[in-house]
């Protein structure tokens, strides 16, 4: 019988294998890229954007409305379709509806992917256009078996337990086969339902997302400063 070591028995980062884990479970924005690219915060200007012209408010009002809908719903999108009737599709379609000339093709990336032994999924609360786009910019969207996005999960966001009834269902992860499964994320509150299935959590830090780790960090196993750290730390060619 397959002997599969999980990564819960893991004190350090380099006690893990290519074998360790049967799911790996990748966020998109800022997880895969690196934040410093700016790649976000252009798509972050389309959304205060959109809500001013949809519903016809100055930029003040429009970032106001924006950070309350997204503390309450814990995705902007959320709380325009249930408080201001906003069409999901025209919303995804205006605020990814941006070219990232900066991102470059990351065969370092690609190479540490195809190493990993397992299935690999992206698990996003943006749109699978907004995601292939991305991951062919970097080269690396054959690498991965399967993409949730909002849409899939009927526009229910992380970290919403629901989305991730939803997200192992899609998956096909069922029983113990939760044990052998790692998330990375860069926002931490969204590890927190990842952990409670029995997931390992992989926190990606940045700049601006300390806060968030504070309140969360209990459900974190282990953090690095970026994707690709994580893959040099670890045993991968062992
Ligand atoms: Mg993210």
């Amino acid at each position: 019988m397959k002997q599969t070591k999980t990564f819960l028995h893991a004190k350090k980062l380099n006690q893990i294998t290519k074998d360790s884990f049967e799911n790996w479970i990748f966020d998109l924005d800022n997880t895969l890229y690196d934040i410093n690219l700016g790649l976000f915060h252009k798509v972050s200007e389309r959304i205060t954007h959109y809500i001013m012209d949809k519903l016809c408010l100055k930029k003040e009002y429009a970032e106001r409305l924006r950070r309350k809908m997204f503390k309450k719903y814990g995705l902007t999108l959320r709380g325009l379709m249930l408080e201001k009737n906003i069409d999901p599709d025209s919303y995804l379609d205006f605020v990814h509806n941006v070219a990232h000339p900066e991102l470059e093709v990351d065969s370092q990336l690609k190479n540490f992917l195809k190493k990993l032994h397992g299935k690999k999924f992206i698990y996003t609360n943006a749109s699978k256009k907004h995601a292939i786009n991305i991951m062919d910019g970097m080269g690396i969207t054959d690498q991965f078996d399967d993409i949730l996005d909002i849409k899939g999960t009927n526009y229910v966001p992380k970290p919403d337990p629901r989305s991730y009834e939803m997200m192992i269902r899609k998956f096909k992860i069922v029983g113990e086969e939760l044990k052998r499964t790692v998330f990375f994320e860069d926002t931490a509150k969204n590890l927190k339902p990842a952990k409670k299935m029995g997931f390992s959590t992989i926190w990606i830090e940045n700049k601006f997302n300390h806060q968030d780790y504070e309140l969360n960090k209990k459900f974190i196993d282990f953090r690095c400063n970026n994707i690709k750290d994580f893959f040099t730390s670890i045993s991968l060619d062992t």
